[in-house]
């Protein structure tokens, strides 16, 4: 198996390279060439398998010879053992045909886990077999930041330093990333934005001295293997519920494009999805564009889902590739439009062809809260405020097909949201219950390209 650039200028790597490697090096992001299909009978067999097992069956045919099956059977062991719950992603029903995966059971209490725990296995092995070391740098709107310090806090050959938008993230979020005192985590408080956090980062990956000089790797949703994990939820989620049997819906609470494009790649795999709906907060930028076919940067307006406060979604690119017939020039000269004229317009036919892919809708800040208020009555289900977008997104399109909404964090990481909706303020698990009394430990940094780089060269500890 093989992946590409999304701008087609970059060489073409391996899975263990692209994942090494993160943001390609012609700034697109790297796709399989081809995406293995699975037979309607491998994907019945999956039904009452373990997580683990689907997990083996679905992402064996990407990883090509990077890991033996054996090796990368005991690694999808290790990275799903620290979950809360022996399904890992299990499925709970809120009314007829109308149903949440809750992906909130991992150590971090978000569905980032997922793909971080996994990453953290995969970078570990690949690492310890050939000697090298590696910086990772990591921007997060909360909660990408927390799962990737839990899965890299404390490894010899990785500094991980993660940049979030000061003031704006949840203050569990922020305890989870500054409560670690392990000396190669670096939780760093950025003033500005997620959009600037990411923007910084993705500057930081173009300047080649410095990304080779301190051997820079990526583990935001521009690295394949994050997506790449995610696709297993939906094929547990679609098979438990009589696929391939019957098709299934999935609504995505979306920000950064990398969940819902991961149930594209699902899809593209045989998974009999009807629909696939992207949802938005009142950051509605992908919300509009699929509207509009015009995509236009707006300033982002903070709200109760912080974690979808986002503007650029940097894996729409992929989708806008196979959108273009797979033109990497297109999509590179449309990505150049968005960052220096702050938008552009798709052509009729890509702009169809992701309308054929997805559908999509937004949630005020009235309706999520309205939404979190409604399940806990109706159904006792505590949702957290970017579950609630989904949900309220979500039902537009119910129907004689099977909805599923991910529920992408527990409602204890945004516990005043969820009690001025309902009342009730939502308790961490006993597991966690220790972490509003742990010290913290954080440096404010400025929204400064050269000051950032000679921090980390001054911070890492190898
Ligand atoms: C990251 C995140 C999202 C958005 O996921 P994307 O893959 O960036 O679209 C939604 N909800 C929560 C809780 C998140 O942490």
């Amino acid at each position: 198996m093989r992946y590409i650039s999304t701008r087609g200028q970059a060489p073409v790597l391996t899975f263990e390279e692209a994942m090494m490697t993160g943001l390609a090096r012609d700034g697109g992001l790297y796709v399989p060439e081809t995406v293995p299909v699975l037979s309607p009978d491998e994907i019945a067999a999956m039904a009452g398998l373990s997580y683990e097992d689907v997990a083996l069956r679905v992402m064996r045919p990407f990883i090509g010879d990077t890991f033996t099956e054996a090796e990368f059977r005991g690694l999808i062991a290790r990275a799903y053992a620290v979950f809360g719950h022996a399904a890992r992603a299990p499925l709970v029903q809120l009314g007829p045909n109308d149903f949440l995966l809750e992906l909130f059971h991992g150590p971090t209490l978000a569905f980032k886990d997922f793909a971080m725990q996994l990453i953290g296995q995969l970078f570990q092995a690949a690492l310890a077999r050939s000697g090298q070391r590696i910086t990772i740098v990591g921007a997060t709107s909360g909660d990408t930041g927390s799962a990737a310090i839990e899965a890299f806090r404390g490894l010899k050959n990785v500094d991980v330093f993660i940049l979030y938008p000061h003031g704006r993230i949840s203050e569990v979020q922020r305890r989870q990333m500054t409560t670690p005192s392990e000396a190669n985590v670096h939780a760093l408080a950025m003033d500005g934005d997620f959009d600037d956090c990411q923007a910084i980062l993705k500057d930081m990956f173009n300047d080649f001295a410095f990304r080779d000089g301190v051997r820079l790797a990526g583990v935001n949703s521009i690295n394949w293997a994050r997506v790449l994990a995610q696709v297993v939820y939906y094929f547990t989620a679609a098979v438990s519920l009589g696929a391939p049997h019957r098709p299934v819906s999935f609504t995505v609470p979306t920000g950064n494009f990398g969940d819902v494009f991961a149930g594209y790649i699902a899809k593209r795999m045989g998974l009999p999805i009807d629909r696939l709906v992207i949802a938005t907060n009142q950051n509605d930028i992908l919300h509009r564009t699929m509207q509009t076919g015009r995509q236009v940067k707006e300033g982002v307006r903070p709200s109760i889902s912080p974690s979808m406060d986002i503007q650029v979604s940097s894996n729409f690119e992929r989708a806008l590739f196979d959108a273009y017939g797979r033109d990497g020039a297109v999509v590179a000269a449309q990505m150049e439009d968005l960052k220096d004229r702050g938008g552009f317009t798709i052509s009729q036919g890509a702009h169809e062809w992701l309308g054929a892919q997805f559908a999509s809708g937004r949630a005020s800040e009235e309706e999520t809260a309205a939404t979190i208020r409604a399940a806990w009555a109706t159904t006792g289900e505590l949702l957290c405020p970017h579950s609630a977008v989904g949900v309220h997104v979500a039902k537009a399109f119910l129907g004689s097909v099977p909805m599923i909404t991910l529920a992408t964090a527990h409602p204890a990481k945004f516990p005043d949201a969820v009690e001025a909706a309902t009342g009730f303020r939502p308790p961490l698990p006993s597991r966690m219950a220790d972490l509003y009394e742990r010290s913290e430990r954080v440096t404010r940094v400025p929204n400064d390209l050269t000051a950032l780089q000679s921090l980390i060269r001054e911070r890492i500890t190898h």
